[in-house]
């Protein structure tokens, strides 16, 4: 079970706003969710929304990600939100000196549906996971925050499988080496960087489920690595992620992948990767197939776990 709370801080002094009917508009709050201590810092310029739902927003984020990983990936860490015009969740980045953080940017305008759709934070709660593991493969970093998101979502009910597995089928192919491609340590586009990674981590899952019986998938590697590793603030060689999750998983798939992958173009086939996934497309719309083998491992990557 997680324990979720969130309490309102009122430091003495200059941390509080106010509104055009003189409230007073807290904008420093710790989230305390499974444990750990999400401290709020929110730029004092008004949202449309009462603060409240921006913390319902970064709890209902680090719900998602402690569901993937079992934990919030570190014990504590600082969000800091500053407001620009406009709607929506604009941009994200984690960070962990001095301490593990993320800086988030939000629109004024933003409204509740958009923050319940939202991708960004919970794209950048999963960076705190992972150990740094150098510029040269941030495309495992990126990678793994595009792919682990969405899964992760849907595991905890805030996206439904179909919109996942149709995003994945559109977005997938920017992943896919272009010509004069030297592999995913030494080509740092955006698309290989971002969606090269994340083809990485669904053929990797969908291998290590196959030759796992359906019993064992990325998840439980990258659980392996967050609990050896404590995550971001810590700094590992690729090599020993790749190590420490095939031993959780009792396969050899990130290893083999990682060599494969790491200095050539070679891509795993996406058409094949659907084919393994029981997902059909006719005129570029997803249908999922039922109560085959392929359909019993989709369903597998995304059902909820155990912490
Ligand atoms: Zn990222």
């Amino acid at each position: 079970m997680l324990l979720i709370a969130f309490a309102w801080a009122f430091p003495s002094s200059g941390a509080r706003s106010s509104d055009a009917a003189g409230a007073r508009i807290p904008i420093e709050n710790d989230v305390i969710v499974a444990g750990a201590r999400l401290h709020v810092r929110l730029d004092p310029a008004s949202l449309e929304l009462p603060p409240d739902e921006i913390i319902e927003w970064v709890r209902r984020s680090a719900k998602i990600v402690v569901g993937y990983y079992g934990r919030f990936p570190v014990p504590s860490a600082e969000l800091r939100i500053t407001t620009v015009d406009g709607h929506g969740v604009r941009h994200g980045q984690a960070f962990v000196a001095p301490e593990p953080g993320i800086r988030l940017t939000v629109g004024r305008e933003v409204t509740r549906s958009e923050l319940f759709a939202d991708w960004v934070l919970v794209h950048e709660m999963t960076h705190l996971a992972l150990p740094e593991v150098g510029e040269a493969h941030a495309w495992l970093a990126e990678g793994l925050a595009t792919y682990v998101e969405g899964i992760a979502r849907v595991q905890a009910g805030n996206l439904d499988a179909r919109e996942l597995w149709q995003e994945d089928v559109e977005a997938m192919p920017k992943g896919m080496p272009a010509a004069g491609d030297q592999g995913l340590d030494h080509t740092h586009t955006w698309g290989r960087t971002y969606w090269g990674g994340a083809v990485f981590c669904l053929a990797a899952d969908v291998a290590i489920h196959e030759r796992s019986g359906n019993r064992r998938g990325l998840q439980d590697a990258l659980r392996a690595v967050l609990g050896d590793s404590g995550g971001m603030g810590s700094r590992w060689a690729i090599e020993r992620v790749f190590e420490t999750g095939d031993a959780a998983t009792g396969t050899s798939v990130l290893v083999e992948s990682y060599r494969a992958m790491r200095d050539t173009p070679s891509a795993p086939s996406l058409a094949s990767l659907w084919d393994r996934l029981g997902i059909r497309i006719h005129d570029g719309a997803v249908q999922l197939e039922t109560g085959t083998p392929q359909a019993a491992i989709r369903d597998a990557i995304v059902a909820p776990r155990r912490p």
